[in-house]
């Protein structure tokens, strides 16, 4: 029994955002029926993405709609609003919200009101100001992203096929990554494999063609595996043709020309930013503390710091690491810390709601495992390290035993092994994006979206 009635105002429905829900409607089942608590979760899309599966998504191991999680079914007694917070004034405990209705009402935003907040909305790509990124540069954080990435891929080796002129096929095969951090890595290991794949049905575009070209600002990449894997994976990316460069950064990219700090000036159609992270802008749109790095401070217990009411969890979330050795430590964005900071913030709203006490969020970051094309990974795990085959294999069995619902677990598996069975699908679905273009010419517009204007648009 709660002490009085609750409404429970969850933003976002990602890590964060789902696991709490979901915890929430588990442990408050008989206030829910009752009418005592109430759960909303304003979420921007219907659906939670697993990101650690975007690298695949975009290989073509997995299929888009397995790598996301519907929150209408999985959250079924929530009430679910797809729409963007715009702002939060939480001493008035209001939500500013924008929906698809309240745009095409032209009323301007509808407010909620709510007695507990969580306030969950992630992050976005830390960029830089550097010339040209803005209309170059192609994001790796959801699901569009990586399927379009993989489609634009496709369509470079297509380019590349058909055009006589040697400037036009040099920058259509030449990859570059910005950023080695899981993100950038994984989906270089994962494009390049699946590019490589895909050359044996071309017969003038050999692996060899190709320039894949990953650009790290530090010295090593993958912090997450430790510096002996990073190495080995450097290693194991050269021995693939992939040129690593390390303590470089990207300087330019104005007219489709990556230029370096080493020197090196790469023309090309494809410049994937993966150099990190900062937290979501709505962050700043809040009366709500931060730190001076812009995410919310929180306490160990995951309220927000000096704040009644207020709870934040995830890679919006300064949350002091306890189990680190320095003091002032933060736990890092990643999906090992939010997936465990979703239970415990559950946990800990159904505990201020009966008046119990808190618990604190005490979590030693276990490893990672990347995984970098088919059968090949690192992986560093309770402090052993794994390599190729058995780092991969790892990889799978992880993720699988952490995608969300037996559902996706079931559709995901299934992929997997009818990969293991037939040919990669090797083909792209770039007018996917544009579905009116044919109807569009019948009826008398304007031709149909040719593939390279898309280009244009994403690269
Ligand atoms: C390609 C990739 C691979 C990764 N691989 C790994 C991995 O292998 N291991 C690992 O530990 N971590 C990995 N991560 C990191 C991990 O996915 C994030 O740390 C995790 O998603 C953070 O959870 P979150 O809930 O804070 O944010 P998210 O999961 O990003 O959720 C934020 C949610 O808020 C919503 N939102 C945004 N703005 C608003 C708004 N204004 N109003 C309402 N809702 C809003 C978003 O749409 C989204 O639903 C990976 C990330 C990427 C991009």
């Amino acid at each position: 029994m709660v002490k009085e009635r609750a409404r429970i105002l969850v933003v976002g429905g990602g890590y964060v955002g789902m696991y709490t829900a979901l915890r929430l409607q588990r442990r408050l089942k008989r206030e829910l029926r009752q009418g005592e608590v109430d759960i909303t979760v304003v979420a921007p899309d219907p659906y939670m993405t697993y990101q650690p599966f975007l690298p695949e998504a975009a290989a073509g191991s997995i299929s888009p709609r397995h790598v996301v999680v519907p929150l209408r079914r999985v959250l079924d007694r929530c009430h679910v609003v797809i729409g963007e917070v715009t702002s939060v004034e939480h001493a008035k405990r209001t939500a500013e919200v924008a929906t698809l209705a309240t745009a095409e009402e032209r009323k301007g935003a509808t407010f909620l009101e709510y007695d507990e907040l969580v306030l969950a909305p992630g992050s976005i790509a830390r960029t830089l100001p550097i010339p040209g990124l803005a209309e170059h540069g192609i994001g790796f954080k959801t699901v569009e992203e990586a399927i379009g990435l993989r489609n634009h891929v496709i369509e470079q080796m297509d380019i590349a096929s058909s055009t006589r002129d040697p400037a036009i096929r040099d920058a259509a095969l030449t990859f570059v990554f910005v950023g080695g951090g899981y993100a950038g890595v994984e989906a270089l290991g994962e494009l390049e494999d699946m590019a490589r794949y895909a050359s044996r049905y071309y017969h003038n575009v050999q692996p060899e063609d190709m320039k894949w070209i990953l650009v790290e600002a530090t010295d090593r990449i993958l912090p997450e595996v430790g510096p002996e894997l990073g190495r080995y994976t450097v290693t194991e990316l050269r021995r693939r043709n992939i040129q690593v460069l390390l303590n470089t950064r990207l300087e330019s990219c104005v007219d489709r020309v990556a230029a370096l700090s080493d020197g090196q000036r790469f023309p090309t159609r494809t410049l994937v930013w993966t150099a990190g992270v900062k937290p979501h802008p709505l962050v700043a749109a809040t009366d709500l503390p931060r730190t001076p790095h812009g995410r919310l401070k929180c306490t160990a217990e995951l309220t927000i710091d000096g704040v009644d009411h207020a709870w934040a969890a995830g890679d919006a979330a300064a949350v002091p690491d306890v189990t680190a050795a320095e003091p002032g430590t933060e736990t890092a964005p990643n999906a090992q810390h939010a997936v465990r900071q979703a239970r415990v913030l559950g946990d800990n709203i159904v505990h201020a709601l009966r008046d119990e006490p808190l618990d604190t969020y005490a979590h030693k970051y276990v490893g990672s495992v990347a995984s970098l094309g088919f059968h090949k990974g690192v992986a560093q795990v309770y402090g052993r390290r794994l390599k190729g085959y058995p780092a991969w294999f790892m990889h799978r069995v992880y993720h699988l035993s952490r995608v969300p619902t037996f559902n996706r677990k079931a559709r995901v598996l299934a992929e997997w092994t009818l990969s293991g069975l037939f040919k990669r699908e090797i083909v792209s679905l770039g007018s996917l994006e544009h579905p009116r273009a044919e109807f569009e010419l019948a009826a008398g517009g304007k031709p149909p979206h040719s593939p390279s204007d898309d280009s244009n648009g994403s690269s």
